[in-house]
């Protein structure tokens, strides 16, 4: 039987006796103490017990002084890197000739039976070795992957000529078991690892190349870490196996000691919880999550084939390894029973949510998420799966171009947002309670680009608790309580933001203390400048509610989507004020650049008194604000002490600022600009040719088309219902909005491009073309 494999696994270990193991410490080392042999596998290895309790190891006659430098060189870096860890060095060699900066001065020679052998001696550490994987606690487990990530951070950039090497247990020559798979007496054990070698054949190999990879410790098992009574890992020992692989097979080898000898339903609980220590150091990227089960049972294989390869060869010396092959049996079964794609969901190797069929979804949201949730959009429900800049992917990677979603702003999935996101969460997540330092750039950053008046912001964690927020601020700073919103507004789910949102009153009745009035319909040539306003004012006034404040979103999405004159908002902030009411402005829709400005009441012109952030401001993540002005804080301050849990916490900061960066950085308004324009010019060619399009209107990156019965300016509903059900069929979303619901809503993520417009505009002329509509 011939393998490539090094010569150090064929060829015998030493021989010395314990005797004459005393008398080699003493004449080398100058340790004067009993010598007693310990496991090992090809070398030996001999505890002294002497004045300083040491380790000496033997090398094989095969050993190279080369790799044995590479060791010494290794811990070296480790204890500067990472001084804590409980790397063992080796002994200075009494009277080396060279310096003490020369591995060479760290070994020395003893001649021998088959040849010389090198020598070194360690501090003994404290601990135990070879402890049985069933006997760790979970904080022992959690401790020994911690340390096998932070070992491997400590060797990042190492390198050295000899750490390339050939060797049975590296997962990267898992395949290289095949040629001593006949020495498996038992064919089951032998079949199923066959099964798993054919297995990481077709799934591990070809990724391999992919995989982080640099000089590791190559076998952190229970022979190679000491652990304390209390668990942690006080020693690792023996960088014998040390070598160029990926990086993630230390914690394999790590995991492989930890699951040893446990029941069924313990093992992935216990890989779990290895690699959640893993994590607290080192991330794992998800195809080395993805692969854990390969590479784990890999090392299984290892540990069957190889003992019993060598005891084919000597029964004697190998017969200790008869414990590690029958948990390596028994875990190898256990993961081909489980299927390893079971496996790697288990271990958050899938991306979530694939699978389940749209039918199955749609029933198990209606039970357990009850009728009062809205509907899924559409005819026929989306299932999305993952995001990228203004794409969406179904569970069947169908692709979507995203013209709907204003809360990605700055596109689906944006790394910067999303590594951001990750980077502080493992960090720190608390609340206002404490200080810190990313919450006070926020509020900076959002002043400096607000109207100069404005220089206070509270956060919290939804468009509608920044309503309701900025409409207990606007009360107790004016002691009054009528609310004034356009007819069709929505401003939020709270009790206060639902009774100033008519878009989901849902037939029920106005309430007392809020008047709704009429934005001008420019399209029907109904506009009426000020005076619905003006008369709600006087109604909320007549009904005994001086108005607290008035609330517009910018951009009036509920309403249709309508570019209001900057002048006429100007004049409805005066007639506010006159009436001794606050201008609340809601930017949840419009803020963070949708219009081309900052913030849409810079487009109107005006200087609110209380600003509303929401949907965008996280890309996703939830995170919203409200902006005022110190004299109005004030007065809210006196009438209490404002806290919220999740407001203004370290996570949402973190999204909050990188969002604003990359606004900036990507030049993300002058995008929305022009990109509108370019979208607005596609579609209005489209409208000289498409009687149902009565009007197309918008600012930036909002955009409304009214669908109409040809000819006419009559809402058609129907028709804009199914052209968007079209569109999504053809891989186009968008919505419809205004009080007739025929207002095909075009809302995408800002780094929506012209070609993306293009490909939107082409696809509503095929489906208005088709006929059905
Ligand atoms: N204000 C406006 C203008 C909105 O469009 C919305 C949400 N559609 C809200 C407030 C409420 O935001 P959230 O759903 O985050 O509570």
């Amino acid at each position: 039987m011939s393998v490539r494999v090094d010569e150090v696994l064929s060829v015998a270990p030493p021989s010395f006796s314990e005797a004459e193991a005393g008398v080699i410490a003493e004449n080398l080392f100058g340790v004067v103490g009993s010598a007693r042999a310990a496991r090992s596998e090809r070398d030996q290895t001999f505890l002294i017990d002497g004045q300083r309790p040491a380790v000496m190891k033997v090398s094989n006659t095969a050993e190279d002084a080369a790799r044995l430098d590479m060791e010494f060189l290794a811990v070296r870096r480790v204890a500067l890197v990472d001084p804590s860890l409980p790397v063992v060095q080796p002994w200075l060699v009494p009277g080396a000739l060279s310096g003490v900066e020369d591995p060479a001065s760290y070994r020395a020679v003893v001649p021998g039976v088959a040849g010389s052998h090198h020598v070194r001696m360690y501090d003994r550490l404290p601990g135990r070795a070879s402890i049985h994987g069933a006997e760790l606690s979970d904080d022992a487990v959690r401790d020994w992957g911690t340390m096998a990530a932070r070992l491997g951070r400590a060797l990042r950039g190492f390198s050295h000529p000899s750490s390339t090497r050939v060797m049975l247990w590296d997962a990267q020559h898992a395949l290289l078991l095949r040629d001593l798979l006949g020495a498996v007496a038992d064919p089951a054990v032998r079949a199923l690892v066959g099964r798993t070698l054919d297995r990481y054949e077709a799934v591990v190999s070809p990724v391999w190349p992919t995989l982080r990879a640099q000089v590791i410790h190559g076998d952190l098992c229970a022979d190679n870490v000491l652990v304390g009574d209390a668990g942690e890992v006080t020693g690792i020992i023996d960088f014998g196996d040390m070598g160029f692989s990926a990086l993630i097979a230390d914690a394999v080898s790590a995991v492989e000691s930890h699951v040893a000898g446990r029941a069924r339903e313990d093992i992935l609980r216990t890989v779990r919880i290895a690699l959640d220590g893993y994590e607290r150091a080192t991330p794992l990227e998800l195809i080395e999550r993805t692969i854990f089960g390969e590479l784990l049972a890999a090392r299984a294989c290892a540990s069957v084939v190889v003992p019993e390869f060598r005891a084919s060869m000597d029964e004697n010396r190998y017969g200790r390894t008869a414990d590690l092959r029958r948990d390596a049996v028994k875990l190898l079964e256990h993961l081909d029973d489980l299927g390893f794609d079971v496996v790697a969901r288990r271990l958050g190797g899938r991306e979530p949510g694939a699978g389940s069929p749209v039918r199955q979804l749609l029933a198990r949201r209606q039970d357990v998420l009850g009728p009062a949730l809205t509907n899924p959009s559409y005819d026929e429900p989306l299932h999305l799966v993952r995001g990228e800049g203004v794409w969406l992917f179904d569970a069947d990677d169908r692709r979507y171009l995203d013209a709907y979603n204003n809360v990605p702003v700055v596109g689906h999935g944006h790394p910067r947002v999303s590594e951001a996101i990750a980077r502080q969460s493992r960090r720190l997540n608390t609340n206002m309670r404490y200080l810190h330092d990313t919450v006070l750039e926020v509020a900076d950053r959002l002043i400096a680009t607000s109207d100069p008046s404005l220089d206070v912001v509270l956060f919290v964690n939804s468009g509608s608790e920044a309503n309701d927020l900025a409409w207990r601020i606007a009360a107790a700073a004016t002691g009054r309580t009528g609310g004034l919103c356009t007819a069709h507004a929505y401003h939020g789910i709270s009790e206060a933001t639902a009774a100033l949102s008519p878009e989901a009153w849902a037939g029920r009745v106005q309430p007392g203390h809020v008047r709704t009035w009429a934005p001008p319909d420019g399209y029907r040539d109904s506009d009426h400048g000020a005076e619905p306003f003006a008369r709600a004012i006087g109604q909320l006034v007549e009904a005994g509610h001086g108005p607290a404040a008035a609330i517009l979103d910018g951009v009036l999405t509920s309403d249709g989507i309508i570019d209001l004159a900057p002048g006429l908002a100007r004049e409805l902030v005066h007639l506010t004020h006159e009436a001794g009411g606050l201008w609340i402005a809601d930017e949840v829709q419009g803020g963070h650049g949708r219009t081309g400005a900052m913030w849409s009441y810079q487009r109107l012109g005006i200087a609110p008194d209380i600003v509303t952030l929401g949907k965008p401001m996280g890309n996703g993540h939830p995170v919203a604000a409200v902006i005022t002005r110190s004299d109005i804080a004030e007065r809210f301050a006196q009438t209490t002490d404002f806290f919220s849990t999740f407001g203004g916490n370290p996570v949402a900061m973190a999204a909050a600022l990188a969002v604003l960066d990359v606004i900036d950085d990507e030049r993300i308004l002058d995008g929305a600009r022009a990109t509108g324009d370019h979208l607005r010019a596609g579609l209005r060619a489209l409208q000289r040719g498409a009687p149902v399009i009565g009007d197309v209107r918008g600012m930036g990156l909002a955009t409304g088309v009214e669908i109409v019965q040809a000819g006419t300016p009559t809402a058609d509903r129907p028709s804009a219902d199914r052209i968007i059900n079209e569109l999504r069929r053809r891989g186009v979303l968008i919505g419809t909005t205004g009080a007739g619901g025929n207002v095909l809503k075009i809302r995408p993520p800002l780094v929506f491009q012209p070609r993306h417009a293009d490909l939107l505009v082409a696809t509503l002329a095929e489906v208005l073309g088709d006929g059905r509509s």
